[in-house]
């Protein structure tokens, strides 16, 4: 049950309400009974009549402050009371000075359908005709031709004024459309200019930054340019809020995209597409437009608490193949309602908004596509520059595991030992679970994923596998445990294969289509480089080896002699030289032909090598003589070596096709800086070491001291 409080105030309220009606109401009786008639009539009726009309002013102009202070919709009823109050006052002024102040008249007309909504107006203009009416009938000297000018006169003032202001907006909304379709079209211009223009070519490559940023800011630019857009709407269809909602990917949602609104509850998190207006809207795929004095009901984008809604009008975003993909709204508290023009203008905009989703939606693309080519173009650039195969190898997986992402990569390349396949894990990345560091290791030709890659030459599984763990990659000893995809492409180049190139990911889905391409394409690539580098390899070994026993050739020596001897000069390090020479070595030849020679040199150039130590550099120096160069060696330990191979050579029984041979050596040493760090003072020394070995019994090594203290000796002898 109300209180008697709440019914008191309820009653006051009412009274208050009435006020601006009743004050017309008693203008009206008052102007019949034929008050305000001169300067004379003027009494204590006239001035309380005055005042109320004042009162009804001050009501009206209090009811209009409070209700747009919290937004709340004012009613055509609130329009008329107004204009009502503003006419009764004109007449009575008209009615006190006489018919030369009815232009007060239309000039007030004239505001009031400047201002107010058409159908206020147009009930204000009856008004106005019932007020005229009841002056001019009430005196006797004017008639029915006065109040008929009076009467088509205001209503040309308030058709006219109707029409012009009209007009006025109409070419407003015009010049504002299309200086929205201008800006946009700027903005599509320069994105077509820096952006999509330059997408993908290398040729010229502007600076990546550069490029960046012109993406960044003609993004930027867009939504700048959907928010004036919606600026324009708000301002042209005098809306409280214009905001533009797209469709969730289930189609289910709608959330903001951008809004302008004198509202801070503009919905800004995902709601229900299917109900309310919106709901309507994006079922008919067609504009609606509603209006309703008591507010309408269905309004879903704002939050609890938001201020009803007099009028909306929606349009659906709709793409050109005829898909939904949101709807643009306009609303406003009063119930004025949405116009055809109204709705002409939003739909254009709604246009825009579609744009700049696409060419925001097409540079997302473009920047992402443009990325992982550019990644893609340096990866194979990186490959061919690489020389070596090590170098060839790391290029190979660090640009797949760029691309693609991978956990575990390798390299496996395949050669043939004695006749069988061997395959050899050239290189590998791969962290953690992704097994134990198999660098280096060979298997045979096996069951393996690898071995049938090589074998079949195309790429293994077919398949998604289902036990990852339980596949046999390279053999059965090394397992790669914890991969989820895997792929194995052949290194093909020309009708060779070369070896194979390992991807896996923990990933279930890292290697799709487009990744899986790229793979395969640097899979090529990586076959064509690690011929090259083998190749490459090939010949240098050419360059720097003899053909026939394999040890570095005379060349190699000499320059490697001037690296130690200049290593020698300026650290003063020891470094010693020995030069062999086999002995009696014509008659060899001369007895067994110059074939069975060959597989003496060969096999003494074998002993050297095994004999001498990992730091020395072994060299057929020319014909039957052969050089070693020690580094960090004085005569004493370069003489051991000497001997020791000396021993070797002289044990040693070369089996050749003419049955088994015996030869010796003879050496000659001589040591940096001691006898000279001069290449050839010490080419001198050692090869006078040497004839001086083959002078005194041959299969002998002897030092430059030797030689002295023997040559002394000699001396003595002599
Ligand atoms: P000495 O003990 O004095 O060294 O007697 P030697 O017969 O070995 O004499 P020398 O070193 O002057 O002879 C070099 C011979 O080695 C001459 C040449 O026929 C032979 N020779 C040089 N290069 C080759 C080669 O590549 N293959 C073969 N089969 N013989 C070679
Ligand atoms: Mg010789
Ligand atoms: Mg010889």
């Amino acid at each position: 049950m109300p209180s008697p409080l709440s019914a008191v105030s309820k009653l006051t309220r009412f009274l208050v309400r009435a006020v601006p009606a009743a004050s017309v109401l008693c203008a009206f009786v008052h102007l019949a009974r034929g008050g305000f008639r001169g300067l004379h009539s003027l009494g204590w009726t006239e001035a309380a009549l005055v005042l109320f009309l004042l009162a009804g002013l001050g009501v009206m102009g209090w009811r209009r402050f409070t209700r747009e202070a919290v937004g709340a919709p004012l009613y055509l009823r609130d329009d008329v009371e107004l204009g009502a109050v503003f006419l009764a006052s004109a007449f009575l002024v008209v009615a006190l000075a006489g018919g030369a102040a009815f232009p007060l008249v239309y000039l007030l007309m004239a505001c009031l359908v400047a201002f107010l909504p058409r159908v206020a107006s147009g009930v204000l203009l009856g008004v106005a005709l019932a007020f005229d009416a009841l002056i001019v009938f009430r005196s006797p000297e004017s008639g029915l031709a006065t109040f008929l000018i009076h009467a088509s006169f205001l209503s040309l003032f308030a058709g006219l004024n109707h029409l012009v202001l009209a007009a006025r907006i109409a070419a407003a909304r015009r010049a504002e459309s299309a200086a929205v379709d201008k800006r946009i079209k700027e903005v599509e211009e320069r994105a077509r200019t820096f952006r999509l223009v330059n997408a993908g070519t290398h040729d010229n490559p502007p600076d990546e930054k550069e490029q960046e940023k012109w993406l960044l800011a003609s993004v930027k630019e867009i939504e700048g340019a959907v928010g004036a857009a919606l600026e324009i709407a708000e301002t042209a269809l005098k809306t409280h809020t214009c905001a533009a909602f797209l469709l969730t990917s289930d189609d289910k949602g709608l959330k903001l995209y951008d809004c302008r609104s004198a509202s801070e509850r503009v919905q800004r998190e995902r709601f229900n597409a299917g109900e309310g207006v919106l709901g309507g809207v994006l079922k008919r795929r067609a504009p609606v437009r509603m209006h309703s004095a008591h507010g309408l009901k269905g309004i879903t984008w704002y939050e609890s608490g938001a201020p009803s809604v007099g009028a909306v009008l929606a349009v659906p975003i709709i793409e050109g193949g005829g898909l939904v993909r949101g709807v643009l709204i306009a609303d406003r508290h009063t119930h004025n309602p949405f116009s055809d023009d109204d709705e002409k203008l939003l739909t254009t905009i709604a246009a825009e908004v579609l744009r700049s989703i696409e060419v925001e939606r097409v540079m997302t693309y473009i920047r992402k596509t443009r990325d992982e080519k550019d990644r893609f173009f340096r990866a194979i650039e990186e490959l061919n520059r690489a020389g070596s195969p090590e170098q060839v190898f790391l290029a190979v997986l660090e640009s797949a595991r760029q691309l693609a992402g991978l956990d575990f990569s390798a390299v496996t390349i395949v050669s043939e030992v004695e006749g069988k396949r061997v395959h050899k894990v050239a290189r590998m990345l791969g962290v953690g679970s992704a097994g134990k560091a198999i660098e280096g290791t060979t298997f045979p030709d096996n069951n393996g994923l690898v071995a049938n890659v090589v074998r079949y030459g195309a790429p293994l599984p077919g398949r998604d596998l289902k036990a990852m763990d339980r596949q046999v990659i390279f053999d059965e000893e090394t397992q790669v445990r914890g991969l989820a995809a895997l792929k194995i492409f052949p290194l093909t180049a020309g009708d060779r294969i070369l070896g194979t190139l390992v991807a896996g990911s923990r990933r279930k889905t890292a290697l799709d289509h487009d990744v899986l391409r790229m793979l395969e394409v640097i899979a090529m690539q990586a076959a064509q480089a690690v011929l090259r580098a083998q190749l490459y390899e090939q010949m240098e070994r050419m360059a720097t080896t003899d053909g026939m026993t394999g040890l570095y050739n005379n060349r190699t020596f000499q320059a490697k002699a001037d690296e130690m001897l200049a290593h020698s000069r300026r650290y003063g390090r020891k470094c010693s030289l020995v030069l062999t020479d086999v002995d009696h070595f014509k008659s060899v030849n001369d007895t067994y032909g110059h074939l069975t020679g060959d597989q003496v040199l060969k096999g003494v150039a074998r002993i050297l090598k095994q004999q001498a130590r990992d730091t020395d550099i072994v060299a057929r120096y020319g014909g039957e003589e052969f050089a070693i160069l020690m580094p960090e060696t004085d005569p004493k330990g370069a003489k051991v070596i000497a001997e020791r191979i000396r021993e070797a050579i002289k044990a040693e029984v070369f089996q050749t096709e003419m049955g088994p041979l015996k030869v010796t050596l003879s050496l000659g040493i001589a040591t940096a800086p001691d006898h000279g760090v001069d290449k050839l003072v010490l080419v001198e020394q050692a090869d006078q070491c040497l004839y001086y070995a083959k002078r005194h019994g041959r299969n002998q090594s002897v030092t430059v001291a030797e030689a002295q203290g023997g040559r002394k000796l000699q001396a003595v002898e002599g």
